[in-house]
């Protein structure tokens, strides 16, 4: 069988072309990086957690009206996806201080913000992702004004809807970042949520004890990344079938 075409290969994800136009194949490697690739490491049985869970929240994302490049998932790693044309932006929204926020305004870690706030960055490894103002993104064309406010609009539905499924299950969504992207149709053209939402992309803390359930546990050596997303999945009742981690066997539906 002839090897598919590789698209792009990211840090922690590739692209394939998909078996029709317009589509895409995803893959999730197990691979975490942290600190612009500084640090780096395998982390067994992520990009199976990742995939499903990244699934979980494109479904119900696309359910409550929220357009995304999701279509399926394929299998343990694979999901189809619609081919977009990528913003050059990380869009981060946040509702608890912590992270880049904390240490650039000295603001403790866990304060709740006012309002939830709404951040770009520009995706360039080589710059290191720097933050960039609406100013910016306007000026040098990434984006124009509506797109602007269509990303706020998007990013903030984004939030009311993590926020409220992870509650659901005693966990507090500190922050996350998303990624979107543009499809075409003819010369009609909408944003639609892309990339992945999974604990790579987001601060998850257990409401009761703190306890970090996120990527933070790898960037801090807090402990196993794969049990803290393993629980995140436990919890939300999409734990996969089998996370390549040996155990007992089980029937794959
Ligand atoms: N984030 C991400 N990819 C990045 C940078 C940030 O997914 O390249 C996420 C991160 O996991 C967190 C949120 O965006 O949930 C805000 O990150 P922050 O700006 O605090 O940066 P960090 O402390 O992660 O460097």
């Amino acid at each position: 069988m002839a090897r598919r075409k590789k698209i792009y290969e990211g840090k922690a994800k590739i692209l394939y072309e998909g078996p029709e136009p317009g589509t895409l194949v995803q893959y999730f490697k197990d691979d975490a990086t942290a600190f612009n690739a500084e640090k780096h490491a395998v982390i067994e049985g992520k990009g199976v957690l990742n995939n499903r869970l990244s699934e979980f929240f494109m479904d119900g994302l696309n359910a409550i009206g929220v357009p995304t490049h999701f279509i399926r998932r394929l299998n343990m790693r694979e999901q189809l996806i619609r081919s977009v044309e990528m913003i050059p932006l990380e869009i981060v929204v946040r509702n608890v201080a912590a992270g880049s926020l904390s240490k650039r305004l000295g603001i403790d870690e866990g304060t709740a913000l006012p309002r939830p706030i709404v951040e770009f960055y520009y995706k360039d490894d080589a710059l290191g992702d720097p933050m960039v103002s609406e100013e910016h993104i306007i000026a040098f064309g990434w984006a124009s004004q509506q797109d602007l406010d269509d990303m706020i609009a998007l990013g903030l539905r984004v939030n009311d809807f993590l926020s409220g499924v992870m509650i659901g299950v005693g966990i507090r969504l500190v922050d996350f970042k998303i990624e979107i992207g543009r499809i075409w149709d003819g010369d009609f053209m909408r944003l639609v949520v892309a990339d992945e939402i999974s604990p790579d992309s987001c601060r998850l803390w257990d409401l009761k004890t703190g306890q970090k359930l996120d990527k933070d546990v790898f960037r801090r050596d807090l402990g196993d990344l794969a049990d803290a997303y393993t629980e995140v999945a436990r919890r939300l009742g999409v734990l996969p079938v089998n996370t390549g981690k040996l155990g007992k066997p089980t029937l794959i539906n």
